[in-house]
């Protein structure tokens, strides 16, 4: 079977979907994870079908298939936090629709974060608003990241993730993102990853497991700071991180990178350009680029 591969774009309002597709083919890669608007803010401007057309015809032009394709949910908004609940729900809410709109059917969610202190009365407002949202007619799933365990971060051990997912009335569109940054942070030893899959089986079940984001960690196993590096500059290190996106178990699963931009400085100016060209020629090659940061400075001129 064929690597599925890709990586972070941006949708921008000119070119929407046929937008991220162009950025994820310069890339060479075979899949993509975008947000559909600023992730820090929920102002939202409409889905023109003709940009999405567009970028579907591009799509099978280039083999990419739409069931690989992933949008993430905006980070600020918090379903444990009782505070803004109804607005949260509601805007998740229109953005599974925004989702259904362009054909896609993965959302990745970050659970939330335990902002009033209780954890259980967190977990209980994530059920509570999944089950809002999730009642529609839309062929959305909603995919849980695992999440480094940062602050109150919701979802740092498979059990929390098993917690919220046992509490969904609708079972068939729930499903989970493992983020490899975050699991190394929440305390899993990615060195051993079929011991991390078969501990998240039993748990939780691999049938449930529907993307990988992966990345590298600028912190130590259970470090809980959520920092993400670049493709083996970090503390998982090149050769788990190809064992890991390689796993026999997992191969069917579209794979995300998120790892940071390339910082440049010329004529006095700071810009950032993305790894995402040269790190996934590197997992191809399945072998370590030790000049990735000048390639990139080189090639983004
Ligand atoms: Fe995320
Ligand atoms: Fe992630
Ligand atoms: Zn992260």
């Amino acid at each position: 079977m064929e690597l599925i591969i890709g990586a972070h774009v941006s949708f921008k309002n000119d070119k929407q979907l046929l937008g991220c597709v162009q950025e994820a083919l310069s890339y060479k890669a075979n899949t993509f994870m975008f947000y559909t608007g600023a992730p820090q803010n929920t102002n939202r401007l409409g889905i023109k079908d003709e940009l999405t057309l567009e970028a579907y015809k591009l799509m099978k032009e280039n083999n990419i298939d739409l069931n690989n394709v992933i949008v993430h949910a905006p980070y600020i908004v918090n379903l444990a936090n009782s505070k803004n609940f109804d607005f949260s729900v509601s805007f998740l809410t229109s953005e599974v629709e925004r989702c259904s709109l362009l054909g896609i059917n993965k959302m990745v969610l970050h659970p939330g974060s335990a902002v009033e202190g209780n954890r259980d009365i967190a977990i209980n407002n994530i059920i509570k608003g999944l089950n809002l949202i999730l009642d529609n007619n839309y062929n959305v799933t909603i995919c849980l990241e695992t999440m480094a365990g940062k602050g109150n971060e919701i979802g740092k051990t498979f059990e929390e993730i098993n917690r919220i997912i046992e509490g969904i009335k609708f079972k068939d569109k729930i499903g989970v993102c493992l983020d490899t940054c975050h699991i190394n942070d929440a305390g899993y030893d990615i060195s051993n990853f079929d011991k991390v899959l078969d501990e998240f089986d039993s748990i939780i079940g691999l049938d449930k497991l529907k993307c990988i984001h992966v990345n590298d960690s600028k912190n130590d196993i259970a470090s809980h700071k959520d920092r993400h590096e670049n493709i083996g500059y970090g503390y998982l290190g090149f050769n788990n991180l190809i064992n890991i996106i390689y796993n026999k178990k997992i191969e069917n699963i579209p794979k995300i990178l998120e790892t940071p931009y390339i910082t440049k400085t010329d004529d006095s100016k700071e810009r950032a350009y993305p790894p995402y060209l040269f790190e996934i020629e590197m997992i191809r090659n399945k072998k370590f680029n030790d000049n990735l940061i000048s390639d990139i400075r080189n090639y983004y001129k």
